[in-house]
C-alpha cells in the first residue's frame, strides 16, 4: 500500500553483494533530500525524494541484511512493500544462484509487485572470467516477469563508481507510477 506517491522499496540479495553501498550511492546523489538513514537490527531504512517525469516520488528504502542470522526476523520487514530491488554480485555466481531463494521469500510475503534485478560490481567485470553474463541475468529477469506478470528490467551497475546507479530506482519508479 502506498500513501500518495510514497513507496516502500525493499533491497534484497546475499550478504556482501553491495546492497548498502548501492543504496548509499543513491541517497548521496546531488539534489537529494535526505531525511535520515538509521541502522537498526537487520535493516537500514533510508528515505529520499526524487523527481520523475514531473512527479515527486518518495522512496522509503529498506536495506535488508543478507546475513543468515537475520533470516528468521526478515519476513516481517516485507509488510506493505511496493517494490523490490533484487541485487546480486556479477563476479559471484553463488549470489546469482541464490536469487531463487530470495524470490521464494519475496513471493511468500508480498503480492504481485514490481521487481528490478540488479547485477552489481560492474567495475570488476574485466578482473575475472567467472562472471554472470548479461544474457543469463536477462533471461532470469524474464523468468521473474513471467512469474509476476510485470516487466522486470535487468540493470548492471557499479555502486562504487556509481555507473548506472540511479537507473534501477528510476525504472522501479516508472513501474510503480504505471501500476
Ligand atoms: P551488502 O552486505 O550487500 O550490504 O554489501 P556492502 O555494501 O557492505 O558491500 C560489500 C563489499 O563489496 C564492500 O567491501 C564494498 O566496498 C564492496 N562493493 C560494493 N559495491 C561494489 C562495487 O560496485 N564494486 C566493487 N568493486 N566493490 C563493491
Amino acid at each position: 500500500m502506498s500513501t500518495g506517491d510514497t513507496f516502500k522499496v525493499v533491497i534484497c540479495g546475499d550478504f556482501a553483494v553491495g546492497k548498502t553501498t548501492f543504496v548509499r550511492s543513491f541517497l548521496d546523489e546531488d539534489q537529494v533530500l535526505l531525511e535520515g538513514y538509521k541502522p537498526t537490527m537487520g535493516v537500514d531504512i533510508g528515505r529520499k525524494k526524487f523527481k520523475l517525469d514531473e512527479k515527486v516520488l518518495t522512496f522509503q528504502i529498506w536495506d535488508l541484511s543478507g546475513q543468515q542470522s537475520f533470516k528468521s526476523i526478515r519476513p516481517q520487514f516485507y509488510s506493505r512493500t511496493d517494490g523490490v530491488i533484487l541485487v546480486f554480485d556479477i563476479t559471484r555466481q553463488q549470489s546469482f544462484s541464490n536469487l531463487s531463494l530470495w524470490l521464494e521469500e519475496i513471493f511468500n510475503k508480498t503480492n504481485r509487485i514490481p521487481i528490478v534485478l540488479v547485477g552489481n560490481k560492474l567495475d570488476l567485470i574485466s578482473t575475472t572470467d567467472d562472471i554472470v553474463s548479461f544474457q543469463d541475468a536477462e533471461e532470469y529477469a524474464n523468468h521473474i516477469s513471467s512469474l509476476t506478470g510485470i516487466d522486470t528490467p535487468y540493470i548492471q551497475v557499479s555502486a562504487i563508481t556509481r555507473q548506472n546507479n540511479m537507473d534501477p530506482f528510476i525504472s522501479l519508479g516508472k513501474l510503480l507510477i504505471e501500476k
